[in-house]
């Protein structure tokens, strides 16, 4: 049996001190984490298993991503489609994860106590026995499943900013013994960027620009190295001091908003057209853009810096409506490819024999024994869970910090196993972000 009680951190459905906080939160970000908000840590019981094949997972390192910081800042906007779906009682905060199986229910079968796993998917058709499977669960994208909108029952509790997790055995990852706590902490992230690499994947000499150069932009850059060692990835930075990192994670080139209207048409070689109201066009462009932001700013210029017939790939959520002109999708005929979360990918190797679908989780985790995939280099800070709220400050003022990925200690660091040292650690970790 578990304890009777761990520590979690969520937010509790509240649709008034949902609108408070968003009220306050226009005035200081300090809202989103005060005592008005929905987020909270709190003690809550740890159930019994619910059913046979569930287990009880112990965790040990999580990381803190951007989109944990939008569900923080209650960043949906009642306005777009995911507004619509039913909201659980908690939404537990946490997807990067890693953990130790410590109990299974008596008909599980893919995991053992002492395992090493990482949360892989939401409930889905496998976890809540539907036979046969929705179309996406059939093909193994878990994450898109046609029921994930009905609530779950019984539901899964906790999530990485947990002490434990009570989930069916299908919602995880075993992960192989030689990649550590720290490296499979952001497997998640690792596999999410394998997913956008392949959704359109550059074909060798292709030119591709990813928009963005945080966490999710630098994995994509290296994810692309590794599926296409020769095509050409020119990184728009969002930051200055991402530039050394983006050139390590493998782009070819980096440039800076403010010279991106001149860098992208000397990247691509191609003309540029505007007039006073603002319009752009290239006439050329590169073959495929990342936008790993999705802003309409940076979705706006992803259509504009596309070749005619190229491609599109959004992986930045901003759960909010874009204004821009979708022209480019007509009169280009770019094509424009969404990126949501890891599944069964079609990849193609450069020799073509290795052509077939695999698991992004898989293909991440092989890249990171090979160490073709670093995202523990990525680790600029590590808090305990219990100083959440201080990676959450943090993070909002990543730029003054000079943050890039954040983990968090659910266990004192001392019990994990040891990481390897990389060749080289371009960020000295902090041991913790100064405060004011
Ligand atoms: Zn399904």
């Amino acid at each position: 049996m578990g304890s009777a009680t761990m520590w979690s951190v969520f937010l509790k459905a509240s649709s008034s001190r949902t609108a408070v906080t968003r009220a306050l939160g226009r005035y200081s970000q300090r809202a989103y984490y005060g005592s008005a908000a929905p987020l909270r840590m709190q003690r809550i019981p740890v159930p019994a298993l619910p059913g046979t094949q569930w287990v009880r997972v112990r965790n040990r390192v999580a990381g803190i991503s951007r989109r944990d910081l939008a569900t923080i800042e209650l960043a949906t906007d009642p306005r777009v489609s995911p507004a619509a779906a039913h909201q659980p009682r908690r939404v537990f905060l946490g997807r990067e994860v890693v953990g130790e199986v410590v109990e299974v229910g008596p008909v599980a079968q893919l995991l053992r106590p002492g395992d090493r796993v990482v949360w892989q998917n939401g409930p889905c058709c496998p976890t809540r026995g539907i036979e046969p499977p929705c179309h996406a669960c059939a093909g193994g994208n878990y994450a898109l499943c046609v029921y994930r909108y009905t609530p779950a029952q019984p539901a899964p509790t906790g999530g990485g900013w947990s002490e434990e997790m009570v989930l069916h055995e299908r919602q995880l990852f075993l992960v192989p013994d030689a990649i550590p706590d720290e490296q499979a902490a952001l497997l998640e992230a690792a596999a999410d960027a394998v997913h956008t690499a392949l959704r359109r994947q550059p074909q060798p000499g292709e030119q591709a620009l990813v928009i963005g150069t945080d966490v999710a932009g630098l994995l994509l850059i290296q994810a692309l190295r590794a599926f296409v060692p020769n095509a050409n990835i020119a990184a728009l930075l969002d930051a200055p001091y991402h530039a050394e990192m983006a050139a390590r994670m493998g782009a070819s080139q980096t440039l800076r908003a403010d010279e991106a209207t001149e860098g992208i048409a000397r990247v691509t070689g191609s003309q540029r057209l505007s007039n006073w109201q603002g319009a752009e066009l290239y006439a050329g462009g590169f073959d495929v853009v990342y936008d790993t932001i999705g802003t309409s700013a940076s979705l706006q210029s992803a259509l504009r810096w596309t070749r005619p017939e190229g491609a599109v790939v959004l992986s930045g959520h901003q759960p909010t409506p874009l204004n821009l002109d979708l022209t480019p999708i007509w009169h280009a005929e770019v094509t424009l490819y969404g990126a949501f979360a890891p599944g069964m990918e079609f990849w193609q190797t450069e020799t073509g024999r290795g052509n077939g679908r695999i698991s992004a989780f898989a293909l991440a985790a092989s890249l990171l024994r090979e160490r073709r995939l670093t995202p523990e280099r990525l680790v600029t800070h590590r808090f305990p869970l219990r100083e959440f709220r201080q990676a959450i400050v943090a993070l909002q003022h990543a730029n003054e910090h000079q943050m890039l990925q954040a983990l968090l200690d659910i266990v004192p660091a001392a019990t994990h196993q040891a990481v390897p040292a990389p060749s080289s650690q371009p960020y000295a970790v902090k041991a913790r972000a100064s405060m004011k």
